[in-house]
């Protein structure tokens, strides 16, 4: 079946998508634009994309579609009363899902430059900002950050001192996940680190950009082939009032995608390959048990979906990215990345 139907996703389940300008790195292939279309007449965003494969057109629908035109300053517009709602008290996930060199870091993290900055470093400052502002009010706030990376089914502390000289020893610790009966997760050994500004927080994302390019001269290009999990916990009390909230927003850049052709894949690479394709089908089928409201979600299946049970469903929110390439060369990861997100297979 070809033509997809409009998702219709219960609860606070919501997918964008975001399609990559062409690069213009002097590749000649990547001139070759794939036949992309969208069928609302919009600036940069509408809730339609259409593509060509192999002479039929393939439609598909999302919550919205950001196209190659999309700033970060046009993406975050849309998601800035979902990162205020941590604020308030929500529990909050957002996902970048798609192949490798599709978008997903530049959508999360962005690059160095005003215009350039991503969803992480935005919503820190919004963060900051607003609960600066609500001083005024009588709430005050206190923040904690922690970032890890999972890894073949292992998570790796990002911030465990002495990680950037010595991959192994963060590695041979038993990081547990432990969930509590008010929906706190806590995971032994793992650094958090109190945060007061987003100057802090940007500090300790370099520190855990160096711990995962460190793991990648000796781990394959570790940073594709694993899932970044970044979490704020934000603790607010208001003394006049005497309310208190807890909220926690995790932004997640999944590992890439793509289907390695599987005769080639032997030993590590291909135990990672089957890592990747376990979590991310895992993450799948947990979202969409959560969307149809199933008795049974099937959090234990992975370690991702494990981490974030607390913060997937009841009322916590979920945005998916799914982040797609527009070279016709990329069309069949594409479709899959489309699919993925529509749950048409
Ligand atoms: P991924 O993390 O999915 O592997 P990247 O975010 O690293 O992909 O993107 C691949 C390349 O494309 C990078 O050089 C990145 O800066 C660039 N890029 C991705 N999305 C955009 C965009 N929307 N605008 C401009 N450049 C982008
Ligand atoms: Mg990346």
């Amino acid at each position: 079946k070809l033509h997809n139907t409009i998702l219709e996703l219960k609860g606070n389940i919501r997918v964008f998508c975001r399609v990559r300008p062409l690069l213009s790195d002097g590749d000649s292939n990547s001139q070759d634009e794939a036949m992309i279309s969208y069928p609302t007449s919009v600036e940069n965003a509408g809730r339609g994309i259409d593509l060509m494969n192999q002479g039929q057109k393939v439609s598909f629908s999302y919550d919205k579609v950001f196209n190659h035109g999309a700033s970060q300053e046009d993406v975050f517009v849309e998601m800035s009363q979902l990162v205020q709602s941590a604020l308030d008290g929500y529990k909050v996930c957002i996902f970048a899902y798609g192949q490798t060199g599709s978008g997903k870091t530049y959508t999360m993290m962005g690059k160095p430059g005003r215009d350039q900055k991503g969803i992480i470093p935005r919503s820190l400052e919004q963060i900051f900002k607003t609960s600066q502002s609500l001083e005024s009010q009588g709430w005050k706030y206190c923040m904690q950050a922690s970032m890890l990376e999972i890894y073949n089914e292992t998570i790796r502390d990002l911030l465990a001192p002495g990680r950037s000289n010595n991959v192994e020893m963060s590695a041979s610790k038993q990081y547990t996940i432990k969930h509590d009966a008010h929906g706190n997760t806590t995971v032994s050994e793992l650094t958090i680190a109190d945060v007061f500004s987003t100057a802090d927080v940007t500090s300790l994302l370099e520190k855990a950009s160096h711990s995962r390019s460190v793991g990648k001269t000796q781990m394959n290009e570790q940073s594709s082939r694993s899932h970044f999990v970044f979490t704020l916990k934000i603790f607010g009390s208001n003394e006049s009032t005497g309310q208190q909230v807890q909220g926690v927003l995790n932004l997640i850049d999944l590992a890439g995608s793509e289907r390695l052709a599987k005769s080639g894949s032997t030993g590590d690479r291909l135990k990672e390959t089957q890592a990747i394709n376990k979590s991310l089908s895992a993450l799948s089928d947990v979202i969409f048990a959560i969307a149809k409201n199933d008795d049974h979600v099937p959090f234990r299946n992975s370690k991702l979906t494990y981490l974030l049970q607390p913060c997937l469903g009841g009322d916590s929110k979920t945005l998916m990215f799914v982040n797609i390439s527009p070279e016709a060369s990329s069309v069949g990861e594409t479709i899959c990345s489309l699919r993925f997100a529509s749950r048409v297979n």
